[in-house]
C-alpha cells in the first residue's frame, strides 16, 4: 500500500515538472521564434556571436533595427503603438512605446532591487513634441546646444517608442525634467545590465563619429535581447550593425 502511494506522488511530482516544463518551453519558443525563424534572411557574426536575421522588416522605418537619424527620417505622421507608463517620471513624460514596457518594467524592477533607484526623464514623443522641445532648448540654450543634443521632427529615436533618457530618482525631477540626471551608480549599472533587458546605450561617448550624436549615457534604445547582447559584447554601435547586415538600410 505504501509503495503505490508512494508511486502515486512520484508520479504526481513527474506530471507537474512535465507540465512546468513544456509551458516554460512553449514560453521561450515564443519568444525566441522572431530570431530562430528557420529560413533567416542573414547571420551576423558580431564578435564571438551569431545572430539571424529572421526578416528585413526589423530594419524598416521605426521598426526595432532601424536608424533614425537626420538621414533616417521618419514619416511626420509615425505613431508607433503605446501604453502609459507606472515608472517614476519627469512632467510631462506619460506613453512609452507598447512594445518596451514589459521589458523596461522588468529592468527598473532588477535595478531597485540592486539599490539603483530609476526614473524617466524623457519617453515617447510625436513630431509635434520634438517639434516643442526644439524650440524651447533653442530658446533657452542656444543654437550651439540644440546642433549637438536635440533632433529635428522626424529625426529622433523618442518618435519610435523605442527609446526613453532615463535619470536617478529626485524630488527635483519628479518636479522638472531640468533637473533630471543619472549618476554614476546608475551609469554603471545600466551600461552592466541594460543588454540583459533588451536595451542598448546608443550613443556612446567616443562614438560621435559614427552615431553623429555626442555621448549621451542616460539614452537607452530597445533592439530586444539577443541584439543587444550581441552589440555590448562586441562594443559596437546600432549603425554599425546596420552597416555591415543591411547596408541599404544605412545609407
Ligand atoms: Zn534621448
Amino acid at each position: 500500500m505504501r509503495q503505490v502511494k508512494t508511486n502515486y506522488i512520484a508520479l504526481i511530482v513527474l506530471a507537474l515538472v512535465t507540465i512546468f516544463c513544456g509551458a516554460m518551453y512553449l514560453r521561450s519558443s515564443v519568444e525566441q521564434a522572431i530570431y530562430d525563424s528557420t529560413q533567416p534572411v542573414a547571420r551576423a557574426e558580431l564578435g564571438s556571436a551569431t545572430l539571424s536575421v529572421p526578416t528585413w522588416n526589423l530594419f524598416h522605418a521605426g521598426k526595432m533595427w532601424s536608424l533614425v537619424s537626420p538621414e533616417h527620417h521618419l514619416e511626420s505622421n509615425f505613431t508607433p503603438e503605446l501604453a502609459e507608463t507606472t515608472l517614476d517620471h519627469a512632467p510631462g513624460v506619460t506613453t512609452i512605446g507598447k512594445h518596451i514596457e514589459g521589458p523596461l518594467n522588468s529592468m527598473f524592477t532588477a535595478a531597485t532591487s540592486n539599490n539603483v533607484n530609476l526614473m524617466l526623464s524623457s519617453a515617447y514623443r510625436s513630431a509635434t513634441d520634438q517639434q516643442e522641445l526644439y524650440d524651447t532648448l533653442l530658446g533657452l540654450r542656444g543654437s550651439q546646444y540644440v546642433q549637438q543634443y536635440v533632433a529635428v521632427p522626424g529625426t529622433s529615436e523618442h518618435q519610435t517608442g523605442l527609446a526613453v533618457d532615463i535619470a536617478s530618482v529626485s524630488q527635483g525631477c519628479k518636479l522638472d525634467a531640468d533637473a533630471c540626471s543619472l549618476d554614476a551608480t546608475g551609469i554603471t549599472w545600466l551600461r552592466t545590465n541594460a543588454a540583459s533587458y533588451g536595451f542598448i546605450e546608443r550613443y556612446p561617448s567616443g562614438k560621435q563619429s559614427i552615431t553623429g550624436v555626442s555621448g549621451e549615457h542616460w539614452h537607452y534604445r530597445y533592439v530586444g535581447v539577443p541584439l543587444a547582447k550581441a552589440l555590448s559584447t562586441a562594443n559596437i554601435t546600432l549603425d554599425e550593425f546596420v552597416q555591415q547586415i543591411a547596408p541599404g538600410y544605412a545609407r
